[in-house]
């Protein structure tokens, strides 16, 4: 039979999943011999049975009731009886943390008897009376569904009566009034009287636990933390001890170590005569937990002692709930605590330098996530203005600019040397320039996958977005935010860590992060700060342990250049199509329009050397390493002008009965022919070159001749040939034909053996469906999960992000964006065949992926464990994508020891 109850004796914290991490923590002390309030713990599985039939299971009141009989044994009392009764706790508890999210009720067991002999003494009557006023209020909200507003109403009615500034100056008689009139709220509210009797409260109190599970708090939270919604909360029911029964009781909150900069010692706060929950809700002022030592050393030793051991028996960094009960200390809570990115390096390197933790360890304390925020530039708040807005953290850093509401002035504005802030409802395509202008983007529209987030968080550009207090008016060319109007030209500040916006110019504080690895991550002198030298030591960790090797996507000689200095072994993804637009447009627009095979060869010939030149300057910037060039992607009336424009011109030149520009003709024309309702599925990729004659054969040319350029100036070009968007084998085997040619033609011209690796992306579920078929004709693969995400789910991500995804993430149908992480039951499903089955076909295929996922630090994992040799992202990225492979293949080292044992 289930086992729906666990004694804290029975538990301990392995038991996560089943008790909750509050439950396996309190289970865990107690296993410790440090002071725990007796108690047991209800299971998440219980919980699961009552979300999915709306029952408790049948023997859980047996159960309980069956370990409420030996706590009370114990005890020597019992719940809720008249002399000196047992009261009890009763708290949520899921495997994950969710703060706040979910109910709690304290003092079970109490009721018009038992308050009287919790009183005991005359000078306990006031305790006891408050202690019944909490329970009727909580039981009265949370589990009978009364609005807590109401209490609050009546309390401070009273208060107001009495003149009271707060809750300690209303006496007990006071406090007997108010549990009555609690008590009648409940009545007429539901129609039902409280609860007297013990054992009902408590199955009440579990039950209501089980429901806040579902309370909207709880699923907004989850959503936001990717928790999944069919964990369930476990339940915790605990003796009650209390922190409000004089000057020599009180209740804390405390780490181990400093949670901001990570510094060893004893932080905290402490409330003398106080519960827990007033502490939390910051009602009065706490002192510092320092404070304690004065007010009751022997509590303080004791408290820094168990500190010690937990710290020691965690090893990490543990967050702590005390009471002091009369003198005596008891433990409410302990959990490995949360801690910002700088705490998180530099703990891990001071619990290796105790000899706490291995280095292997070490690096499992730290993630790609926190390194990204080491990264970026970041506010100085002593000096922060005042806060005009709250949106979505979407890519992080921090920035200061004027706002402008549109991409062209973003692009006038900074090409003065001005620093913007582009302002938006929400972003589309033709936003990018006005992106790469900026210093940051600030939307009120969109989610974390928005057009806007996506982009900035590949370009390293700080967003915030989904601002949804502001509105943007782009023909007012000013926004509203807190009633105050920001009109275009006004600098404003966007933090991008933590989502929010203020007003003026805060100063900002550059990353020696940053710094340190745009110098070529050197071993860092004694003088450089304390972090840099955390992180340099866990990157040295990493990149000794990963066997992923980490490349970067660039397509200009700079870009190489700094990716290379962030450790990239070499450029995975150099997209060509950039280099078609700018001045080069008019030779793409003559390619497209010559009429036949002599025009279009002069627009060939014209475009050649300037490709030639792209290729050397990044063969050159990343000598020696492997540069993966891909042949030309996007549809070609992506460098065409725009249908409506060229309408709309030629019929205002034929209403002004002037003569159109015979060009303009013509290049509406073939933009017609050209036009495409879906593009993304049209004419691209492969397709492209095997239809426009010349076009691969360009471009194929273009880097042979770099290679030569760079072998005769004494380098080492190692250039690769990349053939996107395939379907069948066949496509490939034609282009590859055409390369080969050129590659022979180019060597033979020149007398330098040009050999060129030629390979093909996996961005489509046919080819990867067919992937050992290809892999005859491809010497690599490189995944491009952009791609095969859009055609695996079929649809495309810039229609798709704004429409419906926040929806979508809402409803919990997407845990993530498929965009950002990968989806490994689908898409994952379909990269796992191609990698079997190409390297079936080709043992030494070499396999990469170039999709936004390869500096994504989940994705990276994936990767790591479905064999990839290499993952490709933007050169920003690469630090986080080097230090996920290295913990990714710790992480599988792991995994392999615990199956073994
Ligand atoms: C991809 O599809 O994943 C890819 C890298 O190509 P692009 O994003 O350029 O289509
Ligand atoms: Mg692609």
């Amino acid at each position: 039979m289930t086992k729906y109850v666990y004694d804290f004796a029975e538990g301990s914290r392995d038991l996560a999943d089943l008790l909750g991490g509050k439950g396996a923590n309190l289970a865990e002390m107690a296993r410790m011999g440090l002071p725990v309030p007796p108690g047991f713990t209800v299971t998440t599985e219980a919980c699961r049975v009552f979300l999915a039939t709306g029952e408790a299971p049948a023997q859980l009141n047996q159960e309980i009731a069956a370990h409420l009989a030996t706590l009370e044994q114990a005890a020597g009392r019992r719940l809720g009886q008249v002399d000196h009764p047992l009261l009890l706790s009763v708290r949520s508890g899921a495997r994950f943390s969710m703060p706040g999210m979910m109910e709690t009720i304290l003092d079970i067991g109490l009721n018009d008897y038992s308050v009287l002999g919790l009183a005991g003494s005359p000078e306990r009557e006031r305790f006891a009376w408050d202690s019944y006023r909490r329970l009727v209020q909580m039981f009265g909200s949370t589990v009978m569904g009364v609005d807590s507003a109401l209490f609050e109403e009546a309390l401070a009615r009273l208060r107001k009566e009495h003149r009271a500034a707060d809750d300690t100056q209303l006496d007990t008689a006071d406090l007997i009034r108010l549990v009555e009139t609690y008590k009648d709220l409940i009545q007429e509210r539901t129609g039902e009287a409280f609860p007297e009797q013990p054992a009902e409260q408590l199955r009440r109190a579990v039950l209501a636990v089980f429901t806040s599970w579902n309370g909207e708090r709880a699923r907004i939270y989850r959503r936001r933390e990717h928790i999944p919604d069919d964990l369930g909360t476990a339940v915790t029911i605990q003796t009650m001890v209390f922190g409000n029964l004089g000057a020599d009781s009180g209740s804390g909150v405390a780490f181990t170590r400093d949670p901001a900069t990570g510094r060893p010692g004893i932080y905290g706060d402490y409330l003398p005569n106080a519960q827990g929950e007033d502490v939390v809700a910051g009602i009065r002022n706490a002192l510092p937990l320092q404070d304690l030592a004065r007010l009751d050393p022997a509590s303080f030793a004791r408290l820094r002692d168990t500190m010690q051991k937990l710290e020691a028996h965690y090893r990490d960094l543990c967050d702590i709930e005390f009471t002091i009960e009369r003198g005596t200390l008891w433990m409410l809570q302990t959990r490995v605590g949360k801690r910002t990115a700088q705490a998180a390096f530099s703990i891990a390197s001071q619990l290796t330098d105790e000899g706490l933790i291995s280095a292997r360890e070490a690096l499992d304390r730290v993630d790609g996530r926190a390194l990204a925020r080491l990264m970026f530039p970041r506010f100085d708040t002593s000096a922060a203005g005042d806060v005009i807005a709250h949106g979505i953290a979407a890519s992080p850093g921090a920035a200061v600019g004027e706002a402008v509401f549109d991409s062209a002035e973003a692009v006038r504005r900074a090409a003065e040397g001005r620093q913007v802030v582009l302002v938006r409802q929400e972003t589309a395509p033709d936003d990018l320039p006005g992106m790469v202008a900026a210093q940051a983007v600030l939307t009120s529209r969109g989610g974390k996958t928005s057009h806007a987030a996506v982009v900035a968080r590949g370009m390293g550009k700080v967003c915030v977005c989904g601002a949804e207090d502001i509105v943007v008016d782009p023909r007012q060319r000013c926004f509203v935010a807190e009633g105050v109007t920001v009109p275009e030209g006004v600098v404003i500040s966007v933090d991008g860590s933590e989502g929010v916006v203020r007003l003026g110019a805060v100063p900002l504080i550059d990353s020696e992060v940053m710094r340190y690895f745009d110098s070529g991550g050197e071993l860092p002198d004694e003088n450089a700060a304390p972090t840099v030298r955390e992180v340099h030591r866990l990157m040295e960790q990493a990149d000794a342990a990963r066997r992923l090797e980490v490349r970067a996507n660039a397509d200009t000689p700079e870009d190489a250049a700094r990716a290379r200095r962030f450790g990239a072994q070499g450029i995975g993804l150099c997209r060509t199509e950039h280099m078609f637009l700018g001045d080069r447009r008019t030779l793409v627009e003559a390619m497209i329009l010559a009429h036949d095979d002599v025009g279009r060869a002069a627009a060939l010939a014209a475009l050649l050397p300037l490709q030639r030149q792209d290729f050397t300057g990044i063969l050159e910037a990343m000598d020696s390493l492997p540069v993966t060039i891909r042949l030309l992607d996007p549809p070609l009336h992506e460098f065409l002008p725009d249908r409506t424009e060229l309408s709309v011109r030629l019929a205002r030149d034929e209403a002004l009965g002037r003569a159109p520009e015979p060009r303009d003709a013509e290049l509406l024309a073939a933009v017609t022919r050209m036009h495409e309702e879906n593009p993304m599925l049209g004419l691209r990729g492969v397709r492209l070159g095997l239809v426009v004659p010349g076009l691969v054969a360009m471009q194929v040319r273009a880097v042979a001749e770099a290679v030569v350029a760079r072998r005769r100036a004494g380098g080492d070009p190692r250039a690769e040939i990349m053939v996107p968007l395939v379907d069948t084998v066949e496509e490939l085997h034609l282009v590859k034909e055409e390369v080969e040619r050129v590659l022979s033609e180019v060597s033979r011209e020149t007398g330098v053996t040009v050999d060129c690796p030629v390979g093909t992306m996996i961005e489509l579920p046919r080819a990867a469906l067919t992937a050992g078929k290809i892999a005859r004709d491809a010497e690599f693969f490189s995944f491009g999960t952009n791609d095969l995400t859009q055609t695996t789910w079929g649809f495309s991500r810039d229609d798709v992000e704004a429409a419906f995804f926040s929806a979508y993430l809402d409803k919990g149908i997407f845990e993530a964006s498929p965009f950002e992480t990968i989806d490994r039951e689908g898409v994952g499903r379909l990269v796992e065949i191609a990698v079997r089955e190409g390297r079936a076909a080709r043992p030494d295929l070499k396999i990469g992926v170039c999709g936004e996922h390869g500096g994504d630090p989940e994705s990276v994992h994936f990767f790591h464990d479905v064999g990839l040799d290499y993952v490709s992202c933007s050169p920003f990225r690469i630090p986080v994508a080097r230090l996920e492979a290295g913990r990714a293949a710790l992480a599988s080292v792991a995994a392999d020891e615990r199956r073994a044992s």
